[in-house]
């Protein structure tokens, strides 16, 4: 497996006809380039946890995560790059089969062990995993830790500080807030929520806020029915994409940032000379679980 490779992230500037009818510049910050599995954001959210663990002298990372959650995937790729042991903690009964995602995630070493839906909506830990020596990583990275080390994303920006806008998609909040903290007073951070109705993020991306005066825009109603869930229209749109820009998205996240930022854009949202920031947050395993043929990419 090759190493994280932060020197590949670029800031692509993107020249399409509506960006420049509606005089908005767009450029995407290119996290999907660091590496195959512990793509985009999922690796700046788990960075700190990791060296805490290794600091600590801690033995194992413990974390949770759905059967195709990015984050179970980036988790064994990362702590399998750190030869740190790792266990996965599931959402849910042991299925017939596994999971592309969970197949990889334990071929890369990871242990997986399931819990039942109540158990892992308190993230309640099995109780032999109940250890000092075990670092806990909740769902998706999500805390202050997390949030710390999403906030380096945008050290990565060519001349961040140009941008109007900083955008991205959101599941637990915790990239958005990490951004929030690390953006300058002119700076505008747009979270687009991927979950249908998760009224609970402007609280639980808050309470990661370093200066909570200054909160970012979340908006709700671009989700396509939920977490994961899609339509053609949002296929469509990802081919289309790839066609002009040459940029890969996921139907889960990225896709849904990209579909509502051209749409917020060409309705006029965004004044005259606004200059966009796109977080390219990675996740392109996701697009595995979509039948073959669907995208050209
Ligand atoms: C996990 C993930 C997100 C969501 O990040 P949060 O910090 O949980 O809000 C966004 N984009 C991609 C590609 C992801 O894999």
């Amino acid at each position: 497996m090759p190493p994280i490779d932060l020197s590949a992230i670029t800031t692509d500037q993107l020249f399409l006809p509506q960006f420049a009818e509606k005089k908005v510049s767009v450029s995407v910050l290119r996290l999907d380039k660091i590496h195959p599995l512990v793509s985009g954001n999922k690796w700046f959210k788990l960075q700190y946890y990791l060296k805490e663990a290794k600091e600590k002298g801690q033995q194992r990372i413990v974390t949770f995560g759905g059967a195709w959650s990015n984050h179970i995937i980036a988790a064994a790729a990362a702590c399998r790059l750190q030869q740190l042991p790792c266990t996965g903690i599931i959402r849910g009964e042991r299925p017939a089969e596994l999971s592309l995602v969970l197949r990889e995630a334990s071929t890369l070493g990871m242990e997986i062990e399931f819990i039942s839906r109540e158990d892992f909506a308190t993230q309640q830990l099995p109780a032999h995993l109940n250890r000092e020596e075990n670092c806990i990583v909740p769902a998706g990275g999500y805390g202050p830790t997390g949030a710390r080390g999403a906030a380096e994303m945008l050290d990565h920006a060519v001349n961040s500080k140009a941008f109007t806008h900083i955008c991205c998609a959101v599941g637990t909040g915790t990239m958005l807030a990490g951004l929030q903290n690390r953006a300058a007073a002119h700076q505008q951070v747009i979270g687009i929520s991927i979950l249908k109705n998760n009224f609970q993020l402007e609280k639980e991306t808050a309470a990661l806020l370093t200066s909570p005066e200054k909160l970012p825009v979340i908006l709700h109603d671009h989700h396509f029915g939920g977490y994961a869930k899609y339509q053609p229209a949002l296929l469509q749109f990802m081919n289309e994409w790839y066609r002009q820009t040459g940029i890969a998205t996921d139907f889960v996240y990225t896709g849904k940032l990209c579909y509502a930022v051209n749409n917020l854009i060409v309705s006029g949202y965004f004044p005259e000379g606004s200059n966009l920031l796109l977080i390219h947050s990675g996740g392109l395993t996701g697009n595995r679980s979509l039948k073959n043929g669907l995208l050209i990419f």
